[in-house]
């Protein structure tokens, strides 16, 4: 059967060995877990060129949060294992990180379809203290609905522990493109509600595996719905002008989601579940809506949340050192809590 790799078995005591080893480098700075945000897409070209602007500004965005909140950020353009291509290549790629770079505690997948709304929020880590894997998701969708999309796998984290790797390989076997991955797409739609028929995809594979070995895995599954650790998206993006009329960025949730995710929207590839247009329009107004709490810190934003444009909304200063604190957006998203 299909494997990721050689079975590690000892990989907490190798990577304590190895911290105490290594104190230069440290799984957790300024108190704070050490995070690597790990993202990515196809090796090729998209088959709608349009799309390649989109990963640009999405990885632009990404590198502005993990900036702002001391995050380090991993790129992925190939697949690691040409069986795990598509969706499913996330699998590998976590995995070789994780034993890659024992200073990491936590890795966290975003997609490229993902944006980060809120630029000032932060995830409450000490909250997951006790657990190994932080999806968003809702408890009575997965057991009592067994909803397809009860979780959601665009933006959740992993703790770098043997329980994670162990997870990982409970959970690709049903990824090796062909046969496998069809043939597991029936078991999955038969099994899941509201799932359409098609292939095994790794979303719907970790649902089933969270309910038929519930006993196994849940304990350490945080299921966070607190705050948009992944927001769908339409019905976030016609909201944003309200949002900035009545709220302010920090709250992470339906006020000011902190992550709005473009499920069903494939502006990279030739077809998804929306019009292209409507997708492009709204990821645009995303990036923009995100992108004025960055620029706000530089003393601009953009001229509406559809344009490209910016304008400046602070006169110069030549004495800039008095309102650098007023502005950082690191030192409002420690003080808040
Ligand atoms: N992805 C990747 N390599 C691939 C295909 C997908 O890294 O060859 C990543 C990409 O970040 C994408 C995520 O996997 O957002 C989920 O894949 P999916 O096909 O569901 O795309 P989405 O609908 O999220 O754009
Ligand atoms: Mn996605």
């Amino acid at each position: 059967t299909f494997t990721l790799g050689p079975k590690i078995d000892n990989w907490d005591q190798e990577r304590q060995n190895w911290l105490s080893q290594n104190p230069e480098y440290p799984n957790s700075i300024r108190g704070k877990p050490r995070i690597l945000l790990l993202t990515g897409s196809p090796p090729k070209p998209c088959d709608n060129p349009i799309g390649d602007h989109y990963l640009l500004k999405s990885i632009k965005n990404k590198i502005d949060y993990c900036r702002l909140h001391g995050i380090e950020i991993v790129y992925n353009l190939a697949h690691l294992d040409v069986e795990l291509a598509g969706y499913w290549a996330k699998l590998p790629m976590i995995r070789r990180l994780m034993l890659s770079h024992p200073e990491v505690e936590w890795i966290w997948w975003m997609d490229s379809d993902a944006f980060f709304t809120d630029m000032v929020f932060e995830l409450p880590m000490p909250k997951y203290d006790a657990y190994n894997l932080v999806l968003h998701g809702y408890p009575d969708l997965l057991f009592d609905q067994k909803s397809w999309i009860a979780v959601n796998t665009g933006s959740f984290l992993f703790r770098n522990c043997q329980w994670s790797l162990d997870l990982l390989d409970d959970w690709a076997p049903m990824g090796p493109k062909g046969p496998v991955r069809e043939e597991a797409g029936k078991i999955l739609t038969a099994n899941l509600k509201g799932r359409p028929a098609f292939e095994a995809d790794d979303q719907s594979a970790l649902i089933y595996l969270l309910l038929s070995k519930k006993e196994k895995w849940m304990d350490k599954v945080f299921l966070e719905n607190s705050f948009y650790l992944h927001g769908y998206w339409a019905g976030l993006v016609d909201r944003y002008e309200e949002m900035i009329e009545k709220y302010h960025p920090g709250l992470g949730d339906e006020r000011w989601p902190f992550v709005t995710h473009f499920v069903g929207c494939k502006p990279c590839g030739s077809y998804g579940d929306y019009p292209v247009e409507r997708c492009l329009s709204s990821m645009e107004r995303a990036y923009n809506f995100a992108d004025n709490q960055v620029l706000k810190l530089y003393g601009f934003r953009h001229r509406g949340l559809l344009s490209p444009k910016i304008k400046r909304i602070r006169n110069e200063t030549v004495t800039p050192l008095e309102f650098v604190d007023q502005f950082d957006i690191r030192r409002h998203s420690t003080e808040s809590k």
